[in-house]
């Protein structure tokens, strides 16, 4: 357990850094960003930052010199670079959980060892292969790149040959994965975290809606059955355990049309479907990731209060600012990034109701009230 007041090293300087930082400091911490930009969202909560390329060896070893223990809140830095970092110091989650994640085929490699459901797919590394896509997976089905895609990016609906052709010649690099397109009623995740000793703890399934390729509005608890919840609860804890996973993780999975529970992907970090738990939960998302990589108690994850979270994306979500200041269900997180490009995630907003009342769709609407 580390002693607080002992410094935890954050790779990334996004929101996620930023709000991992607000909840190590309440635990006592020191946090110290590791980020290739100055006045990142994390740094300007943070206690110091190192400013350097997430590939450069000096700059690594100057972090993690200057941190007691170290963690993420972007996956993508190189496989020397986090070998690099566990040399110094420990890092959690580890390097090999970090690997399986950037990259879909060893993610839906490692899923379908480990026994858990995902939807079919095969690697695709020539365009001969995509008649055997078409044979496989039926049409229409998803190009993926394998590495680096977030929101939606890098990926392509394929209907026919054609359409594969000029997939296969944009997306890069290879090989790409083809996924078969699931016929889902509703998508949903589970954020888990597992600390040193094993203890391992779920939030409650989230429900999530997409807009353009990126989250746009999260439930909890997602409207499935429970048994589905319970399933989905469960996957998510043995892909925990079998990851030997420290730290919190985000786990998206698909409810079928015949009501099947299938993985998407996984996230080995807080993750945006887990905002809710800031307004609804004693311990949020956040804080329970930061207990679990210090070797801190790691309590039960409970919800005391039904949530609804919508992203705040780009200028058109920004212009609604003073609105949302003006109404107190609505509230308000902003991540401290200067100008609202399109598609950026400028911020969140919560609405709590009393624990299991969850208004309908139309309930949600109103209160969101153009948002
Ligand atoms: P990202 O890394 O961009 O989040 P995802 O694999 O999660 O990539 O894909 C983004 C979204 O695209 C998913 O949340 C889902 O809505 C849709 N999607 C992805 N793969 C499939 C699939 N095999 N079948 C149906 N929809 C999919
Ligand atoms: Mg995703």
């Amino acid at each position: 357990m580390l002693s607080s007041n002992s410094t935890i090293g954050i790779v990334g300087g996004g929101q996620l850094g930023r709000m991992s930082a607000v909840a190590a400091s309440r635990l006592g911490f020191q946090t110290h960003i590791l980020s290739d930009i100055p006045n990142a969202p994390a740094s300007q909560v943070a206690s110091k930052t190192t400013i350097g390329a997430y590939d450069d060896p000096k700059t690594l070893e100057i972090f993690a010199n200057a941190v007691d223990v170290i963690t993420f809140e972007f996956e993508n830095i190189s496989a020397q670079g986090i070998d690099l970092l566990s040399s110094i110091r420990p890092v959690h989650p580890s390097g090999n959980i970090l690997r399986i994640s950037q990259d879909r085929i060893l993610e839906k490699s490692f899923l379908n060892q480990h026994n858990i459901p995902t939807t079919r797919w095969i690697k695709i590394e020539q365009p001969a292969d995509g008649e055997c896509a078409a044979l496989n997976l039926g049409y229409p089905y998803i190009l993926k790149t394998t590495r680096l895609g977030y929101d939606g990016k890098g990926q392509a609906v394929i209907h026919n040959l054609e359409d594969f052709i000029t997939a296969f010649a944009h997306l890069k690099p290879h090989p790409l994965i083809a996924e078969k397109m699931v016929d889902f009623s509703c998508e949903v995740s589970v954020m888990v975290a597992r600390n040193i000793h094993g203890v391992v703890q779920t939030f409650d399934v989230t429900e999530n809606r997409h807009k353009n390729g990126i989250l746009d509005i999260s439930l909890a608890p997602a409207r499935i059955l429970p048994e589905l919840q319970k399933q989905a609860q469960e996957l998510a804890m043995h892909i925990a355990r079998s990851l030997d996973l420290i730290g919190i993780m985000g786990v998206e999975l698909f409810i079928d049309c015949n009501n099947k529970v299938l993985v998407n992907e996984i996230a080995p970090r807080p993750h945006n479907s887990g905002h809710w738990t800031m307004n609804a939960c004693p311990i949020d998302q956040f804080e329970m990731h930061i207990r679990a990589v210090t070797g801190l108690p790691l309590p039960p994850a409970i919800r005391h209060s039904d949530a609804v979270m919508k992203n705040l994306i780009g200028p058109e979500d920004m212009a609604l600012w003073p609105q949302i200041l003006a109404t107190p269900e609505l509230i308000g997180h902003l991540y401290g990034k200067d100008i609202a490009k399109k598609g950026r995630k400028m911020g969140h907003v919560n609405v709590i109701f009393p624990y299991n009342s969850l208004p309908g769709d139309f309930g949600i609407q109103a209160i969101l009230n153009g948002l």
